[in-house]
């Protein structure tokens, strides 16, 4: 058996007549950037994680960039994040000339809501959560600090379309940031994402910075850019919500058996936070010897991927930040022993079943 670490055109099979209903629907409506299809699905994303206002824009990345700007943060300005987040989380403040201030990860991979305080400056303009993997923050004491300095959240939730804190959908705690890059939980077949808020004039705001600044066509009130959702990706993406749910507790079944069924003293299974309602965009798993344990799966035909190798404070476009090995011990480590295991929609239980057989070989 031969197994990769996502099949993407199996959750495609899984609903294909409806995606193509959708994509044909576009296609006819001869109308193909900010239309009908983009509405609707702005409006069925909100009601679905109980939010007013959904504005979508071009990607992840774009949606994290936008809301900084947004916030008028820029140079001289400082936002903290965690430190094993995926580099576009960090490309969003400093894009925006503002500096990051890396906070250590707790035992779930989120920011470690311990270490924000200290980390707080009279130049911190925001904290940025990163739901990793699939599993929310610790939202109750992240909430709370946020509250007491005055200061914004943005949730970077490009991994937890779905997921909950205390009941609550990730990405209503403060500002939440989507990504529908095809490998998500909510996933397009294309580029594109979102920003949501319960605030009218934030919502107002990225509205206009993501079609050039404007309300009124050629009306420029602000310095935008073209980051737009299209007609056809929005036509699919509101197929895909409508199965959400069942896409995610899919996931929630693989990872179930594995938490069940991996019995190895050397694999290091994931934790699931109190409160919190993980959807899985990533089962991840550490082990001493990574690069070992990754050969013994690749001989065995089990693909796995490091989310991720090197903590933005190391990246090699950062050197000027100055940062060196060992200023961020805890992340660093995990970059060292991460290791994700196969985890899509459509795995079948023969699938699963190997991953488990080979895990425990080990
Ligand atoms: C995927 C991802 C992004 C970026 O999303 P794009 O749509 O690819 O720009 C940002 N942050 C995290 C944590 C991600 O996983």
């Amino acid at each position: 058996m031969k197994i990769d670490l996502a099949v993407l055109g199996r959750q495609f099979e899984l609903h294909q007549a409806e995606y193509e209903a959708a994509a044909l629907r576009a296609l006819r409506s001869g109308w193909y950037i900010l239309g009908h299809e983009l509405e609707n699905f702005e409006r069925e994303f909100a009601d679905y994680l109980g939010a007013k206002f959904c504005i979508g824009v071009n990607s992840g990345l774009d949606a994290l960039t936008l809301t900084v700007r947004a916030l008028k943060i820029g140079a001289g300005d400082e936002v903290i994040v965690q430190a094993n987040t995926y580099i576009a989380t960090v490309l969003a403040i400093t894009e925006n000339g503002a500096t990051p201030i890396f906070i250590e990860p707790d035992e779930f991979y989120n920011l470690d809501a311990d270490k924000i305080e200290t980390a707080i400056t009279n130049k911190t303009k925001a904290i940025m959560v990163v739901h990793l993997y699939g599993q929310a923050s610790n939202m109750e004491k992240i909430c709370a600090i946020a509250r007491k300095y005055n200061l914004p959240l943005i949730e970077d939730c490009a991994q937890s379309h779905g997921a909950k804190f205390a009941g609550k959908m990730t990405g209503t705690f403060g500002i939440g940031c989507f990504s529908f890059y095809p490998t998500k939980n909510l996933g397009a077949f294309g580029d594109s994402g979102a920003v949501v808020t319960d605030d009218e004039n934030f919502a107002k705001k990225i509205k206009m910075l993501r079609n050039y600044g404007s309300e009124i066509k050629y009306h420029n009130k602000l310095e935008g850019v073209n980051s737009r959702l299209d007609e056809i990706q929005a036509a699919l993406l509101r197929v895909k919500l409508s199965h959400l749910d069942e896409l995610n507790s899919e996931r929630k079944n693989i990872a179930a058996r594995y938490l069940r069924e991996i019995s190895n003293s050397k694999i290091i299974l994931p934790k699931i936070r109190e409160d919190a309602e993980h959807v899985w965009h990533q089962f991840v798993v550490r082990t001493k010897n990574r690069a070992d344990f990754q050969s013994y799966l690749e001989k065995n035909n089990i693909k796995t991927v490091i989310h991720y190798p090197i903590p933005p404070h190391l990246a090699e476009c950062y050197t000027r930040l100055g940062y060196k090995r060992g200023d961020f011990p805890i992340a660093e480590k995990f970059a060292e022993e991460v290791l994700s295991l196969p985890m899509f929609n459509g795995m079948t239980e023969a699938e699963v079943d190997y991953v488990i057989g080979v895990l425990n070989n080990y």
